[in-house]
């Protein structure tokens, strides 16, 4: 255990998004780090603005993210309450003390802080030397009573213990008002460590909670594993210093260091996000990757009675081809729909292309005889050698017997190995969707 006391200060007035994610997983990697403590604390005076809903948003997210606080809400420590609405007490007392100090003033009903004047200089861990001036006396306690942001945040950090002040880039600017009450209040100031913008993925501001994908709870909803969003998410401002991107958690933490965060903006880009998830479900386990897929089904009525309908082998089966193929486990259920149902959409594209040049029909028919003396088509090899002997023998391709055929099973040219479809799907299925293929073949579009 070190001395590092970090703390992560949401405030319950929206959504979790990807900033704040951020912010609080670099908190939590320095502690991990260091060996020292990942405090939560929530800062929740703007009553107008802050409700319950958020706050458990906040709690669950963190959860999902891995982010353990070691204090806090629900996890206790001795440097409570952790919500400053339970704190009035000590704010009470603090102000006080800047009274007795004779820091502070009222007018118009205010209290109003007097500052020294003198130059603010910080060594920020990140941006280096950082230097400015408060020029006007700012109000500490409005006139209803309420404390501001900025004197409740410094009696906090300097009650809970806080050594290490890590938070966004935007705070830079309020960080000369706060050492000017660290130093009236007779406190020592803690390391600051002002963390980079996020960009938000289409133009050149910052990331807001309305921008696209900027809300954690859509990834989770989505299926997206946590530990790739974590992964993703330290490499927004930090990086190891070789090129690695997908990196275990464990190797994060014992590189993650303060000479490690960027001093440039990081930007926010979706597609990669989506890349390290489809990197993370790749390489999953499959039953592990089963689990997944059936928590995603279940939580939706029809997909759940489908799942049921399959029966649990059969559901298996089904992912497990899947799994190589699709980036994102909410793209399951409309990838492995014909697996579920005889009427499945037809890919208009697919169609065309598949009946743009040759015989798409006689090839089929072709391939349901030879199938149809196959005692089944649990073997996948032998099914491909007999298709391909067949296609030598009639001086065919493969190709000519697999577009038309992938069409009359799945409606679409995309999707697992099409002898894995033929296994899975099982020799009837298989030749009664020939017949229905060849019977009704779809209407293709000129
Ligand atoms: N409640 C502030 C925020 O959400 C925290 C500021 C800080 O970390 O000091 O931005």
């Amino acid at each position: 255990m070190s001395d590092v006391r970090v703390r992560f200060a949401p405030s319950p007035t929206g959504f979790f998004h990807i900033g704040s994610a951020r912010t609080a997983l670099f908190n939590w990697l320095y502690a991990r780090h260091t060996g020292g403590t990942f405090v939560l604390r929530i800062e929740d005076t703007d009553k107008q603005r802050n409700s319950d809903e958020f706050l458990e948003v906040i709690y669950s997210s963190l959860r999902w993210l891995g982010l353990d606080w070691d204090e806090g809400p629900q996890a206790g420590g001795d440097q409570g309450p952790y919500r400053q609405s339970e704190r009035h007490d000590i704010y009470q007392e603090y102000i006080n003390r800047l009274q007795d100090a004779d820091r502070l003033y009222e007018k118009d009903g205010a209290q109003w802080f007097r500052i020294s004047g003198e130059p603010q200089v910080i060594e920020d861990a990140i941006r280096g030397r950082v230097e400015r001036t408060e020029e006007k006396d700012f109000v500490v306690v409005r006139s209803d009573g309420s404390p501001v942001f900025h004197l409740v945040n410094v009696v906090d950090d300097i009650t809970m213990g806080i050594t290490h002040v890590i938070r966004g880039e935007d705070h830079l600017s309020n960080t000369s008002k706060h050492t000017e009450l660290f130093k009236a209040l007779g406190a020592p100031l803690p390391t600051f460590a002002h963390i980079p913008l996020i960009l938000s993925q289409q133009g050149s501001g910052k990331m807001s909670k309305r921008d696209q994908g900027a809300l954690v709870g859509e990834y989770q909803e989505r299926g997206y594993l946590p530990e790739a969003v974590v992964n993703f998410l330290c490499l927004l401002g930090w990086n190891p210093k070789d090129d690695r991107e997908k990196m275990p958690l464990g190797d994060v933490i014992a590189l993650f260091d303060f000479s490690g965060i960027n001093q440039s903006n990081a930007r926010f880009d979706e597609r990669k996000m989506a890349h390290m998830n489809m990197s993370y479900l790749l390489e999953m386990p499959p039953a592990d990757y089963l689990a997944k897929a059936r928590d995603f089904f279940a939580r939706n009525e029809d997909l759940k009675a489908r799942m049921a309908r399959a029966g649990d082998n059969y559901f298996a089966d089904v992912i497990a081809i899947s799994q190589p193929k699709v980036k994102a486990i909410d793209e399951l259920p409309d990838y492995t729909i014909y697996f579920f149902a005889d009427e499945f959409p037809w890919n208009p594209k697919a169609v065309k292309k598949t009946f743009k040049k040759g015989e798409p029909l006689a090839r089929l028919a072709e391939l349901k005889d030879r199938l149809s003396a196959m005692v089944d088509l649990q073997d996948e090899t032998a099914v491909e050698e007999a298709i391909k002997s067949m296609a030598e023998q009639n001086g065919n391709g493969f190709g000519d017997y697999q577009a038309v055929a992938r069409l009359a099973v799945s409606g679409t040219n995309a999707g697992p190995g099409l002898t894995q479809i033929f296994r899975v799907l099982g020799k009837d299925r298989v030749i009664a969707r020939f017949e229905q293929f060849l019977a009704h073949p779809p209407a293709v579009d000129a």
